[in-house]
């Protein structure tokens, strides 16, 4: 077990007076994050050497008190669990029972939503980031080094059947990713990273405000609003989003006065990175950027288990629409067809050192996810893929609710969403396959019009636009126009939600 390379980066900029982080209350300097950091730490350990692994919720709004609190609990040697007002209390109970959480570390203007957890568990206490960051100043040994195979983060993992896991990621696993994100997306100290996703989710936590930080960067921090959003790129300098994020933003842009798209459009032609990542990026709005700002957005796959597998170059010239790009360096990948045998088209196989640990707790689920094999412990993310002649990956989609069997054919449901995008009545949509008996899986689009062309947005309209650019398996048999899509805190859609709604 060497010593945390993600804390030795960490105090590296103990003494820095440059902000680490920007919010509405104004900036925080490196030094003091790192000073109320001590404080955090020597409060949780009140004494003893190390929390050894034990797990701390935090729900805590994302700023430097966030950065304070996340890294006194690992300082400490303690694992987070990163709680996020988005989920209701039974799901919140539920992390917080699972992980065997006994302290949960709120915000003061969110402790009331986490107050219900000390009256469920006896020994479970709150503490408030007021009595934490207000503690005395302790010195920056306190805390015994945990360790770079210590556990640091236990995310849970929407998954689609059962309950949520609790994915493992160890000191070792962030820092890699942090080194792996420097070198493929040159992260410096001189950036700026504009921040406005949720840090429940790795997306936010680990590839965006970790990979920042890990390079010594600040982070500007904003509650996702469109337009403040565009009106915070000029002082900054790497925009990562989801593709909602980016289909709000563009839409906030159709809408403003000429004078205002002008200005919002200079920001982010100044921004000198953008980035889509977590489900696929529909290929008209990464077009809509490229016409905005001169370079397609930066897509990129990651998933809670693996961080970032695969990423498209730097240099937007060898972007790919449509693609993830190449898998980073260490990134091992094999791409495992349905006859067990490696190819370019199946499922996704990936080894590394950013790999997790293991579900907690879940010792089957653990042992199903992954596979040893020569000499490596590749984990099996579930997603169909192919690979191009240059290697670039292309995401088919997740293979339980994205890989439809339909007439004896295997199609790609988020194919057939890109081309019906492509209709110029059609919002957003998403498509499933629902149990049929004549076509074993019945291919099924469930849309929502564009404000103003609902009229055009029929089923007649949208399957004959499908017949003239998809094979005739492929054109959806139904099509379903629906108010709005189900989707989590990132935006996904959550498929099997709609299937049971439609079903
Ligand atoms: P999560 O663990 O919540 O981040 O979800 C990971 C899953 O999101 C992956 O297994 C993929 O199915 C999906 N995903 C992530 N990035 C992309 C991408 N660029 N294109 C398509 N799907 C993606």
């Amino acid at each position: 077990m060497g010593s945390s390379t993600l804390l030795a980066r960490w105090l590296l900029h103990a003494g820095d007076t440059r902000a680490i982080a920007r919010e509405a209350r104004g900036e925080t300097a490196w030094r003091d994050a790192v000073a109320a950091a001590d404080r955090v730490a020597a409060a949780l350990l009140d004494g003893r050497r190390s929390l050894e692994g034990e797990r701390i919720a935090m729900l805590v709004s994302p700023g430097a008190d966030f950065l304070a609190c996340m890294f006194g609990v690992l300082r400490a040697g303690g694992c987070l669990v990163v709680l996020s007002p988005v989920h209701p209390p039974p799901e919140t109970l539920y992390f917080c029972d699972d992980a065997k959480v006994e302290t949960v570390i709120a915000s003061p203007e969110l402790a009331e939503r986490v107050a219900f957890l000390a009256a469920s568990a006896p020994s479970r206490r709150i503490l408030t980031t007021t009595a934490l960051l207000g503690g005395a100043r302790a010195a920056p040994s306190i805390a015994a080094d945990p360790g770079d195979d210590a556990p640091a983060l236990q995310l849970y993992t929407s998954g689609t059947t059962g309950k949520p896991k609790g994915a493992i990621i160890t000191h070792a696993n962030l820092a890699k990713q942090q080194e792996l994100l420097a070198e493929a997306w040159a992260w410096d100290a001189g950036d700026v990273l504009l921040h406005v996703l949720p840090l429940h989710h790795l997306h936010g936590l680990g590839i965006a405000l970790l990979s920042a930080i890990g390079a010594g960067a600040a982070a500007h921090f904003l509650p996702f609003d469109p337009r403040a959003t565009w009106e915070a790129m000029p002082r900054t300098t790497v925009f990562m989003g989801v593709p909602t994020i980016h289909m709000k933003l563009l839409a906030a842009l159709d809408e403003a006065d000429a004078a205002t798209q002008a200005r919002w459009i200079a920001g982010a032609r100044s921004l000198r990175l953008i980035t889509s990542g977590s489900a696929a990026l529909p290929v008209t709005l990464g077009e809509r950027w490229r016409a905005i700002t001169g370079a397609y957005p930066l897509e990129r796959f990651g998933m809670t288990e693996i961080g970032v597998g695969a990423s498209n170059p730097l240099d937007p010239a060898g972007r790919r629409p449509g693609m993830v790009g190449l898998p980073l360096r260490t990134v091992g990948t094999r791409i495992v067809g349905d006859d067990g045998r490696d190819g370019d088209s199946g499922e996704l196989w990936i080894e590394g050192p950013c790999v997790f640990v293991g579900y907690h707790g879940r010792a089957d689920a653990t042992r199903d996810a992954f596979v040893d094999h020569a000499a490596g412990r590749w984990f099996k993310t579930g997603d169909t893929v192919s690979r191009g002649d240059d290697g670039y990956i292309k995401i088919l989609g997740r293979t339980s609710v994205d890989i439809l069997k339909s007439g004896g054919y295997k199609l790609s449901a988020l194919e057939i969403e890109e081309v019906l995008r492509e209709h110029a009545a059609v919002s957003e949509v998403a498509v499933v396959g629902l149990p049929d008996a004549m076509w074993g899986e019945r291919v099924v689009a469930c849309v929502v019009a564009r404000a103003g062309l609902e009229s055009a947005c029929t089923e007649d309209a949208l399957r004959g636009f499908a017949k003239e650019r998809l094979a005739p398996y492929k054109v959806p048999k139904q099509v379903v126009v629906m108010s709005d899509l189900p989707r989590n805190a990132v935006g996904k859609v959550i498929k099997p939600a709609l299937v049971k709604k439609l079903g």
